[in-house]
């Protein structure tokens, strides 16, 4: 089965639809898998949710999923991101809102383990650096977890050296390449943003995964950002939010 892994679409519509057009150019796919943050930030999460929707699909729940239901405090978050959530709340049907309202913080399919942040701490947690991705080896059991939540395209790979010791080792894909996720190495993969990249790339990004075979292939496509700007500047969403587009931060 190949499965189209995405992560943080954000309420882009153009990204995602660039990003399902580029998918299937590429080969196509049978299911996907989305890591959360659907909604938040961006100008569609009602389109964006209704899109998914359309397709044999999995997702689990982001941050800004929650944060969208007014599950959680945004006491915390900075200002735009504050303004983002309260416009976002406003704008849900009660279809997204239920739909939303059903994912799950995880999901286990054979060898995959599904989240948004971290094995650990499902919704929240960032994996950044090796040390984090380290540890988190000791909460999930499958061979590999898929996770977003960083907007950062990342492998970390977990292998015993020639000393016994497992260590892990950070890789920064290239679009175009290909990793082969073969055991008895142990791997969590990022597939980057679709709708909000923060590597100082602004093309959208995602994964085609070849489920049986276990192969990771990661790219990135332009879309129309200025269309997306156009949207959020109509719906009066922070200005911040909208420039940060066109650079990818
Ligand atoms: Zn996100």
């Amino acid at each position: 089965m190949r499965v189209l892994v995405i992560s943080d679409i954000h309420a882009n519509l153009e990204a995602l639809n660039t990003v399902l057009e580029a998918a299937h150019q590429n080969g196509g796919f049978d299911q996907i898998w989305c890591l959360g943050d659907v909604v938040g930030y961006g100008p569609n999460p009602n389109e964006c949710v209704a899109r998914l929707r359309e397709f044999e699909h999995i997702c689990v729940l982001g941050n800004h999923d929650a944060a969208a239901l007014g599950q959680i405090n945004i006491e915390d978050f900075n200002p735009d991101a504050k303004q983002a959530v309260l416009w976002t709340q406003r704008q849900l049907t009660p279809a997204t809102r239920t739909y939303l309202e059903n994912l799950p913080e995880k999901r286990v399919i054979g060898d995959y383990t599904i989240v948004h942040g971290s094995p650990q701490n499902p919704v929240w947690e960032y994996i950044l650096s090796p040390s984090t991705a380290h540890a988190q080896f000791a909460h999930f059991h499958t061979p590999v977890c898929l996770v977003g939540h960083t907007h950062v395209p990342a492998v970390y790979h977990h292998f015993s050296d020639h000393q016994g010791r497992w260590v892990t080792a950070w890789h920064f894909p290239e679009p175009g390449d290909v990793y082969e996720l073969h055991d008895p190495d142990r791997w969590i993969v990022n597939p980057g943003s679709v709708g909000q990249p923060r590597d100082q790339d602004p093309r959208a990004a995602y994964a085609l995964l070849d489920v049986e075979a276990r192969k990771w292939a990661y790219y990135r496509i332009p879309y129309n950002v200025e269309r997306t700007q156009y949207l959020m500047r109509q719906a009066g969403l922070p200005a911040r939010l909208i420039a940060r587009l066109s650079y990818g931060w």
